[in-house]
């Protein structure tokens, strides 16, 4: 079984300051709506915008994004 990452964005903190988005995007981007962090459709847990599964593969991008992130609303379990 391939492990992956369970990763929740608070969404309701997010100032867009578009760092994950920018770094990783092969794991999130901008909501147009809210313009607001998300985790890629393909990605997402019950289509559930603020909580996403990422593969082993982008786990790297993932954590620094999270670590990058201002005011560390991107949670990694
Ligand atoms: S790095 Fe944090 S504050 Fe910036 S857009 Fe991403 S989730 Fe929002």
């Amino acid at each position: 079984m391939t492990e992956k990452l369970r990763v929740s964005i608070d969404r309701k903190g997010c100032i867009s300051c578009g760092t994950c988005w920018n770094g990783c995007p092969e794991f999130f981007e901008q909501n147009q709506k809210d313009a607001c962090s998300q985790v890629i459709d393909k990605y997402r847990i019950a289509s559930n915008p603020g909580e996403g599964e990422a593969p082993v593969e982008i786990e790297k991008m993932v954590r620094r994004a999270a670590d990058l992130c201002p005011v560390q609303i991107i949670q990694i379990r």
